[in-house]
């Protein structure tokens, strides 16, 4: 939902946008790059470039981890910290970082928002990963997190109008559709009522009635660079 959003939002502040998804190998994935394909077709201007593809296989590191099996994933009871994934912020950006410099892209943009409650997620960690990064040859680049300052029902508002339909949130599908019962199922449904609006997503499971709303994290799948206009 936040990078779909801050995609949306960025077309519409009139940048010149190119869309990443890093391939990790996780569970999910199969499921969450055909939608996030969909949502760019949708969203498909002038100003959107293709998708670039990076791969970065996780499954050496992360071994027997639920993100790789796919088994015992955090449920809808589970606090958020349960779905922290090691370094994930540090491996999403590092490869598409070094694609921006490669390329003349200067500013890359995350969708992480100020709700977020991980270590990586922190100023402090984006202002030294941007300082390391360009201590590199390969040219200047900016790491922009304009969610950053809010929660998830700002960022719902933001993309009250977008096509979120085709956005996948879930890490445990069952048959090619949200499970509705795991921690970012519970997410996901929280982060629609949030703002009152009609949840479109197909679940396979009616949500478990115990889960309350714990706030919004979000653990960025994928980076989108934006061009020209400071984001
Ligand atoms: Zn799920």
């Amino acid at each position: 939902l936040d990078s779909s959003i801050l995609l949306g939002q960025l077309l519409r502040e009139g940048h010149e946008v190119q869309p990443f998804y890093l391939r990790c190998g996780l569970h999910w994935e199969r499921e969450e790059l055909e939608t996030a394909r969909q949502y760019l077709r949708v969203v498909a201007s002038p100003g959107l470039r293709p998708l670039v593809e990076l791969e970065m296989p996780l499954d050496d590191l992360y071994g027997r981890h639920w993100s790789i099996t796919g088994r015992e994933a955090p449920d809808s009871s589970s606090p958020d910290e349960a779905v922290y994934l090691p370094s994930r912020n540090l491996l999403l950006i590092v490869k598409a970082a070094l694609w921006c410099q490669m390329h003349g892209i200067e500013s890359l943009a995350l969708a992480v928002l100020g709700s977020n409650p991980f270590d990586d997620a922190t100023s402090h960690f984006f202002n030294a990963l941007e300082t390391v990064l360009n201590c590199t040859p390969e040219g200047r680049i900016r790491l922009v997190r304009p969610f950053s300052g809010l929660e998830k029902p700002s960022v719902m508002e933001t993309g009250r109008e977008m096509p979120l339909e085709y956005t996948f949130s879930c890490i445990a599908p069952q048959r090619g559709l949200h499970c509705g019962h795991c921690n970012k199922c519970a997410e996901r449904r929280a982060a629609f009522a949030s703002i009152g609006l009609d949840d479109p997503t197909h679940y396979a499971t009616p949500a478990a009635p115990s889960h309350a709303e714990t706030g919004a994290i979000s653990v960025c799948r994928s980076q989108i660079a934006g061009r020209g206009r400071p984001a």
